[in-house]
């Protein structure tokens, strides 16, 4: 069932490429780009350099084979004693070769590596870590929340009937319904993520002795999502949680256990305290400007949630899946095709958790066997 893998993949969705749902009507990040190598190694459709972009800082790029993302930024911290490794990137060889390339260029041999933090474990992020750790020795640290987000813990769930059950009540047509390819998440190397060594929480420092970097948890494109705050430099880690040009992908699952459009929103809020910073995202490129970018991803979700509301008022009592596909998507619905219309469905569900806690609209649960249906509810006025 490819809805383990979807959390991995969807970093395809996020630049709209290969059919993949995006916003419409992208708007104009406010954002200063520090990273100018790097923009223009992304325009250029090449690997950026690699960059000592503080002391003891260094921005490693990491190939993702076959991916209009193209790379990951990991980060190297170095420490008196070693250093830690932000992001690690995708298990392949040539992402390996690639940060093996950055320890190269920032003088650290491998064994030296005293740690291993993820800011979330979707492949791109999290699939090196095993080898790193295997020839290191050093321990892989994550937020004690996204553990339950690792496809291992999650392979049951997401197998079950729950899904079925879950897919059928959102309306859901029989090609969606349908099992995806499980053998594409065992080939994906899904299932062999590591499990942590050392669970962080918000606010914790990182084992890097002379250093002063903090954990910032950020849930929302996964529940334990975390940044990280360099307090000495004034820079922030974003991973994907803030990035300069596209926005992360934010879905609903019957698996979730938190509600991530809300999760995520407060934690865009969260980082206004952050704006003297300067962002290092795990892809694109560095920039200034984080309260504005955030401020924009706020707004963006906010004009999707009214379109959210407006098609459900034009709508007689329409399921999520038709909302889904009544929604605007950049390419145009007819392009959205395989586990990308799950991707969509997802995202489209956690609008609409959103919206039912904000009481905006009512689920009016279906018979057993019938989808349940959507209602726009009147807005009350403040003290009406
Ligand atoms: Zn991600
Ligand atoms: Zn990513």
């Amino acid at each position: 069932m490819l809805a383990i893998a979807t959390p991995d993949l969807e970093e395809l969705r996020m630049t709209g490429s290969r059919g993949a749902p995006a916003r419409t009507a992208p708007v104009a990040a406010p954002v200063t780009v520090t990273g100018l190598a790097q923009r223009q190694a992304w325009r250029a459709r090449e690997l950026p350099p690699v960059e000592e972009v503080r002391s003891g800082v260094w921005s490693v790029p990491v190939t993702i084979p076959d991916n209009p993302l193209r790379y990951t930024l990991a980060y190297l911290l170095l420490s008196d004693t070693g250093a830690v490794v932000v992001d690690p990137g995708w298990d392949h060889e040539r992402g390996w070769e690639d940060l093996m390339a950055g320890f190269a260029a920032a003088g650290l041999p491998a064994d030296r590596v005293t740690g291993i933090v993820v800011t979330h474990v979707h492949l791109d992020h999290h699939g090196l870590s095993r080898r790193l750790s295997e020839g290191s020795g050093a321990p892989i640290a994550m937020h004690a929340a996204e553990v339950d987000a690792l496809p291992s813990r999650i392979r049951e769930a997401t197998e079950s009937d729950a899904m079925q059950t879950w897919l059928a009540r959102c309306g859901a047509p029989a090609d969606v319904m349908a099992d995806f390819n499980s053998d594409l998440a065992e080939m994906l190397g899904v299932f062999r993520l590591a499990e942590p060594d050392v669970l962080l929480n918000d606010g914790d420092a990182l084992d890097l002795p002379g250093r002063r970097v903090r954990v910032v948890w950020t849930p929302g494109h996964t529940p334990g999502h975390i940044c990280l705050h360099d307090a000495d430099h004034d820079v922030l880690l974003t991973g994907d949680h803030l990035l300069p040009r596209i926005s992360p992908n934010i879905g609903l699952t019957p698996g979730s256990k938190d509600a991530p459009l809300a999760s995520y929103l407060d934690s865009l809020r969260a980082l206004g305290g952050y704006d003297s910073a300067e962002a290092l995202p795990a892809h694109e490129y560095r920039f200034r400007g984080i309260a504005g970018r955030a401020g924009t991803l706020i707004e963006h979700h906010d004009v999707r949630a009214r379109e959210v509301l407006d098609v459900i008022a034009a709508s007689d009592y329409a399921t999520v899946w038709d909302v889904t596909t009544r929604l605007t998507w950049s390419r145009g619905w007819d392009q959205i095709n395989g586990f990308m219309r799950r991707a969509a469905l997802f995202e489209t569900a956690a609008h609409i958790q959103y919206l039912e806690q904000e009481g905006r609209l009512a689920i009016r649960a279906g018979a057993p066997g019938e989808p349940d249906r959507l209602e726009v509810l009147p807005v009350i006025p403040p003290g009406g």
